[in-house]
């Protein structure tokens, strides 16, 4: 098998992403029809290339399904003060639905109390990203909150391609507050039994190999590999890396003449987590990168901006 692998086992991010965005759109038409126009805000500090590129597909999409897409640019030397003061008056401000501070924050900014305190501020019911503690709480005591939305893609997407979570044991390796942690409540929630794995985790492919679904949600590519996986598991790869060089690139995807040509085009190529060499092989179902779970995460993002609007104006 290429490093493509077998298609017929490919959990489709960017068709269940598509589908939500065509219900967000519906929903959206409908609030507007009532004269409410839901509004997402992100606030962008500093000039970091990423998440340049995110925050504008973030407005961009927001504004293809109807809502309202503002982004607030600031220099990467705002003083907190003043960014708390913006984040005061987007919490006043009617027409503002949901609040979407962009991180990492540039250096200055980025110490965790100062990260906390910035999150923190944010009116929870316009916290899109479901970040603040309140929503954390809220979320792990099954109240309806804002979910933050790489997790509740990756449950859109189990649920959409009907993987069977419940009474099943889940594997997820990564302990992150924005994707590993939120996301073991939520398979807690729909009852598969849990196990949240980490740097410090002992014997970790043979961990994994108990799980019926393994999610890894790391930051290193081609990390988890065949070995890691029981046969027939589902197994969900959250992680993007870019690879720039070319001998990762043939290494990793062998005899596969869309990524050489890519590589060539752009001079870097996208992996997950999951090595795309034998991952595809031993599990039953998989997402691959790109078209997996990064689509879900701004799909997502708009269902929360349209259920925040929704909730806080009593639509
Ligand atoms: P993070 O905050 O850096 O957390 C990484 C987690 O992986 C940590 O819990 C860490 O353990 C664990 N880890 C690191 N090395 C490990 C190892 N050798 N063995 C086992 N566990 C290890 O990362 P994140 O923000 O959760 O993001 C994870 C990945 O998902 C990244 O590639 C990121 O780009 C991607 N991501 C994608 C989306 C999307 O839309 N698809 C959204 C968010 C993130 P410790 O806690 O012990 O350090």
């Amino acid at each position: 098998m290429t490093g493509t692998g077998d298609v017929s086992k490919i959990l489709d991010g960017r068709r269940v992403a598509a589908e939500i965005r065509a219900e967000v759109a519906e929903e959206t038409a409908r609030l507007i029809s009532k004269g409410i126009r839901p509004g997402l805000t992100v606030v962008l500090v500093g000039e970091d290339p990423a998440s340049e590129v995110y925050v504008r597909s973030k407005t961009a999409a927001a504004r293809e399904v109807g809502l309202s897409g503002e982004t607030l640019r600031f220099p990467d030397t705002l003083p907190l003060e003043e960014l708390l003061a913006t984040i005061d008056r987007l919490n006043a401000d009617e027409a503002v639905d949901a609040i979407l501070v962009q991180l990492p924050l540039p250096a200055a900014l980025s110490s965790p109390d100062t990260v906390a305190r910035v999150v923190e501020r944010i009116d929870p019911r316009k916290d899109v990203d479901g970040f603040h503690p309140m929503n954390v709480g809220r979320l792990w005591q099954r109240k309806p909150c804002p979910v933050p939305c790489t997790p509740s893609g990756v449950m859109e997407l189990l649920s959409r391609e009907r993987i069977e979570v419940r009474g099943r044991r889940a594997v997820i390796v990564g302990r992150s507050d924005i994707v590993g942690k939120p996301l073991a409540a939520l398979l807690l929630a729909a009852d598969s039994t849990v196990t949240l794995a980490h740097s410090k985790t002992r014997d970790l492919p043979d961990l994994c190999r108990e799980a019926d679904l393994l999610v890894a949600a790391i930051g290193r590519p081609a990390f988890v590999t065949g070995e890691f996986v029981k046969e027939g598991a589902a197994v969900v790869d959250v992680g993007i890396n870019r690879l720039d060089r070319a001998e990762d690139v043939a290494r990793l995807f062998p005899n596969d003449e869309a990524k050489a040509a890519a590589f060539a085009r752009s001079g870097s190529v996208l992996v997950g987590d999951c090595d795309p060499r034998s991952v595809p092989e031993r599990a039953g179902r998989y997402t691959p990168v790109p078209g997996g779970v990064g689509p879900l995460t701004i799909a997502c993002l708009l269902k929360n901006t349209v259920a925040a609007a929704r909730a806080r104006r009593g639509a």
